[in-house]
């Protein structure tokens, strides 16, 4: 058949089933807003269905074969670069689900599904032995499925975190983690004994307006250059973004009366997402080019803006009048003070609740215990222990219970292996980003105290956005920031900002 042909009809059957993952999340937006209580069992029914119909086309034989046939040599040397970065995508993707029986699949879905419900009410009595023979299943078939996909030379770890972060070798990622964890290790201690004399809390009442946050939180989001025309912003209990379709991008955050940051720092993360998610090809929806290049870079755009930018001082010194406009209270306390807050150093023992300098160190210590799961097998029995000798380690403080210890995350209960270290590589993606933008464009931070945005935003659309999954993570981060992936700037980063000047955060 005419290479062009082939692919037109290829194009046809992977845009139409980004329709059905588009109508997925729309029903998945809909479950975290507006259904109704009972509207659960009918809705759990659509998408099964849905998601049925779905694994279905990614695993049609016909278009496998379209697929390999438009890969041969003869085909792709008729075929313009952005195509063969489509083609290549789709296919790694069809041989990836074509591989999994249909059988682990769905015992998969099942063992996770259940395994959700189980660890809740285990989490809630805070009894990880309630918990262990689900999760030891659920271990048991992820290492199946990726033994199954491993590759030669690599892990099998390797193809659950291949999964989240396409091509990224985890004993690479270890050398540069174990790095970076062993610098942090220190700083924090430093940093915590500096703390401890700074004043506990901005002096004011912690009652701030729910209103007020939200006007706030949306006019920010529409500074940094979310596109309302294009997007929304709701509400939720855990906030999340994702996308319904080319021109409609959902961000959610949540606001609590006693803080004035965790609503706002929920939006600027997804708006963060967002924009990454705006700034995709539009002409190559639901086409590998059109997608996002994993999950760490994905998380290096939320952290970018969230951190990097809403932390900094000059950030606060633009915000400051409109916050105060929404937030009168915050008039009592000096941009300095709100800095000073925004960017304290706590030991802590709840990941999603870190500050920013030991964040990092929560997700170390996932990533080694679930390589030893799958890699090591590692019998489940010991990860209690293990999880308090490493926040010990690493942390200095001991979860009283598992609660608030091994069974604070829902990842592993929902069969999420591999999922974690994503979120540190976006940490250290995001400090690459920064000082490559700030050689490219000076002095980021006194733009931000002018409300000047656009510029990075169009640096980070024209290096990041704009190429999609066209190339391998690792490989797009290599090529925009002209080195491998480095522990050294975001240890950089921190250590300005700790020091009091987190002005240089930037300067080299
Ligand atoms: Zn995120």
């Amino acid at each position: 058949m005419m290479t062009q042909k082939l692919l037109e009809q290829v194009y046809e059957h992977a845009r139409q089933s980004s329709l059905l993952s588009g109508t997925l999340a729309l029903l998945e937006w809909d479950h975290h807003t507006y259904m109704p209580p009972q509207g659960g069992d009918a809705r759990s029914e659509q998408v099964t269905l849905l998601s049925g119909l779905l694994h279905q086309r990614n695993t049609d034989a016909a278009y496998g074969d379209r697929l390999r046939e438009l890969s041969s040599a003869d085909s792709m040397a008729g075929l313009s670069e952005i195509d063969q970065a489509n083609v290549r995508g789709l296919l790694r993707d069809f041989e990836k689900n074509v591989l999994l029986p249909e059988a682990l699949v769905m015992a998969t879905a099942r063992a996770t599904s259940r395994g959700q419900q189980i660890w809740v009410d285990a989490k809630q009595k805070k009894d990880f032995g309630l918990f262990r023979s689900s999760l030891e299943e659920i271990v048991q078939l992820r290492r199946e499925e990726a033994t199954i996909l491993q590759k030669p030379n690599r892990t099998r770890y390797d193809s659950l975190l291949d999964q989240y972060e396409e091509g990224a070798d985890s004993a690479q990622v270890a050398m540069v983690f174990a790095e970076l964890r062993d610098a942090l290790v220190p700083l924090v201690r430093d940093a915590l004994d500096r703390e401890s004399e700074r004043p506990s809390r901005l002096p004011i009442e912690a009652n701030f307006s729910i209103e007020g946050q939200r006007a706030l939180s949306r006019w920010v989001a529409e500074k940094i250059g979310f596109d309302f025309e294009r997007g929304r912003l709701d509400e939720t209990v855990h906030p999340f973004c994702t996308t319904l379709g080319p021109h409609d991008h959902r961000i959610l955050t949540r606001y609590h009366q006693d803080s004035y940051s965790s609503g706002l720092y929920g939006v600027l993360h997804e708006a963060g997402h967002g924009m990454y998610e705006q700034g995709l090809p539009v002409t190559m929806h639901g086409l590998p080019v059109g997608s996002a290049a994993s999950l760490g870079v994905h998380e290096s755009q939320s952290r970018l803006w969230e951190n990097m930018v809403g932390r900094s001082k000059g950030f606060w010194s633009w915000l400051y009048p409109e916050a105060i406009r929404h937030l009168p209270s915050l008039s009592r306390v000096s941009i300095d003070q709100i800095v000073a807050d925004l960017n304290r150093v706590e030991r802590s023992l709840i990941r999603i609740e870190a500050d920013e300098t030991t964040y990092n160190l929560h997700i170390f210590i996932r990533f080694e215990i679930e390589k030893q799961m799958i890699d090591e097998e590692l019998p489940v029995d010991e990860l209690p222990d293990l999880w308090r000798q490493k926040y010990r380690d690493y942390l200095g403080i001991e979860p009283a219970d598992d609660g608030e210890g091994v069974l604070q995350d829902v990842h592993w209960s929902a069969g999420l292996i591999g999922y974690f270290p994503t979120y540190a590589l976006g940490n250290l993606y995001a400090a690459q980003l920064m000082e490559t933008a700030s050689q490219a464009l000076g002095d980021l931070e006194s733009m931000f105290s002018r409300g000047e945005f656009q510029p990075l935003l169009d640096w980070l659309r024209a290096k990041v956005h704009l190429h999609g999954r066209t190339y391998l993570p690792h490989v797009l981060m290599e090529k925009t920031n002209g080195s491998p992936l480095s522990a050294k700037p975001f240890l950089h980063y921190l250590s300005g900002k700790l020091s009091g000047s987190p002005a240089q955060g930037w300067a080299r």
